[in-house]
């Protein structure tokens, strides 16, 4: 298989726990190349526009909340990209199963994961699912500017009257 890349984020409970290095750690060594890291801050607007093919699940208003650190007193995100050989399916068998009580034990949501008593699978990770959600997603939480490389075709746009913080 090509090369190919994929969106990781750390859910807000990861930063809550303090479980960013532990669970950084289990993709270390893997053979793939982070592109990119960030923590942020995740928007309604990011948040609605990340999960829009669940919009009809019960569980679609609890996961806004989630993916905001509104269930976990306000923390942010850690949002990362890799790239390698058949990084989606890697990565996705390094987070485990959606639902913790299903997943590989040795899994980030076998051993770290569990599920709210409401019902929110709390699985600590976000795993693009395929190539074409992969694309979306990078393009969605990450500017051409935060990724080393050129991953995608970019263009070059003007823009007027723009506000940008600069340091002092
Ligand atoms: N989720 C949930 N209950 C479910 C299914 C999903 O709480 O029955 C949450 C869970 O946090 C999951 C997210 O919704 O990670 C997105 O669901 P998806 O089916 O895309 O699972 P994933 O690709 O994250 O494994
Ligand atoms: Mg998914």
């Amino acid at each position: 298989m090509n090369k190919e890349c994929v969106l990781v984020v750390l859910k807000p409970d990861v930063v809550a726990k303090g479980l960013i290095g532990i669970i950084l750690d289990r993709f270390s060594g893997a053979g793939m190349d982070l592109l990119a890291i960030k923590i942020l801050s995740v928007s309604q607007d990011l948040a609605q526009r990340h999960y829009q093919h669940l919009k009809e699940q019960r569980f679609y208003k609890e996961i806004i909340k989630y993916l905001q650190g509104k269930l976990h007193d306000g923390h942010k995100a850690v949002a990362l990209v890799y790239s390698g050989k058949n990084v989606i399916q890697r990565c996705r068998d390094i987070a485990g199963a959606t639902n913790p009580e299903d997943a590989d034990p040795r899994s980030i949501r076998g051993s770290m994961g569990r599920i709210t008593t409401e019902g929110v699978f709390e699985n600590l990770i976000h795993v693009s699912s395929d190539r074409k959600e992969a694309c979306r997603e990078i393009k969605l939480w990450f500017s051409p500017d935060e990724i080393s490389g050129d991953l995608f075709p970019t263009r070059d746009e003007v823009l007027e009257n723009y506000k940008k913080k600069v340091w002092k």
